[in-house]
């Protein structure tokens, strides 16, 4: 068995899965979000503080299966560095007192090993990973190979969703917020620009969008004056402009990609909106799409787990003195995968 552990951002997550038939016999969860929507986004040092709260208290737990453990894998990034620090520092005081090997996980692999958690492995896959930090399309041949096919150059999907719902005093995390209000919404009411649209750059970019919403909000006379009509008008407008966006890069990679696997993973994969226009997308270009249960969309250990069946198969341990977080610099050089 094999004991994960996840820590990258504002989640607390431990999971206990089996190697052999890559069952989870234990998984739990605890959320920051209710801590962190009155600043409406995530605070580093409150982050940590609640994890070193959390992870041992969900630690205890797993205490029925510990003398049966092989491994202990913990995300080393990319995240928070405070934050990552408090699961890496419980991971290594675990390893060294059961002497077991420790597994470092990259928490974007972990996303797309989430696909997996309920179904088998199936490779190659095109996979597009939209979440709090990250927008990427990555061509995932197996374990080993994973290549970076498309990125966003300023914010992610997930922190555009999280950023415009701030701005019309929504709360934190807008993802879901903002999905529900577009449901009440009319998407065509403003005309918001979508990014990149006349470039040939195979490439994302939020932060126009949301300088769009922004504006908009100005427009409206703030927050405060904006009613819950303007609101869902917005958020749908948003929204939009978001999944078209997302559609015309994803098309010119879909004409040139001839993997048939297709998969959207991360926090922002959670939103039926968009998963319903890769729906369409892929039965355009004779694609199958695959998704991972709700449940397993946004940070948890379980992903982290099952990614670290295969590394413990291929010996991929790391000396519990060796292990850190990487660097930021590293990951913006486009060393991510
Ligand atoms: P990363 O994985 O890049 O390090 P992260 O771990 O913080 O970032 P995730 O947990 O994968 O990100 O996803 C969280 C993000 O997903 C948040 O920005 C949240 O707003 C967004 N999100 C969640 N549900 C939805 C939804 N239904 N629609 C759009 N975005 C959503
Ligand atoms: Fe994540």
């Amino acid at each position: 068995m094999i004991l994960s552990i996840e820590s990258s951002c504002d989640d607390s997550s431990i999971a206990i899965t089996e190697t052999t038939t890559k069952k989870i016999l234990y998984h739990k969860k605890i959320s920051q979000e209710a801590e962190h929507s009155c600043y409406g986004g995530v605070v580093p040092e409150l982050a940590s503080r609640l994890h070193a709260v959390a992870l041992p208290k969900i630690l205890e737990e797993t205490k029925p299966w510990f003398d049966k453990l092989k491994a202990v894998a913990v995300t080393n990034q990319p995240g928070l560095g405070v934050t990552l620090l408090e699961g890496i520092a419980m991971a290594k005081t675990v390893a060294v007192l059961q002497n077991i090997p420790l597994i470092p996980v990259h928490h974007l692999k972990g996303h797309i090993y989430s696909l997996f958690i309920e179904k088998e492995t199936r490779f190659p896959l095109l996979v597009l990973l939209i979440s709090g930090g990250h927008t990427q399309v990555i061509r995932v041949k197996n374990f080993e190979h994973m290549e970076i096919l498309a990125t966003s150059m300023d914010d992610s999907v997930g922190e555009s969703f999280d950023k415009c719902a701030k701005m019309m005093g929504l709360g934190y995390p807008g993802g879901p917020l903002i999905e529900a209000l577009a449901l009440k919404g009319d998407e065509n009411r403003f005309n918001l620009p979508v990014p990149l649209r006349n470039s040939p750059l195979i490439a994302f970019s939020l932060s126009g969008l949301k300088n769009a919403v922004r504006l908009t909000v100005e427009k409206l006379g703030g927050a405060e004056k904006m009613t819950e009509q303007d609101k869902a008008n917005l958020s749908a407008s948003f929204q939009k402009a978001v999944k078209l966006h997302l559609l015309q890069k994803s098309k010119k990679i879909f004409a040139k990609e001839p993997i048939r696997d297709f998969a959207i993973v991360g926090g922002a994969s959670a939103n039926q909106y968009l998963r319903g226009a890769y729906e369409n997308l892929c039965r355009e270009f004779g694609k199958t799409m695959h998704v991972a249960p709700l449940q397993y969309c946004s940070d948890n250990a379980a992903m982290i787990g099952r990614y670290a069946i295969d590394a413990y198969e291929r010996k991929q341990f790391i000396d519990p003195n060796k292990i850190d977080i990487v660097s930021t610099k590293k990951q913006q050089a486009g060393m991510l995968l």
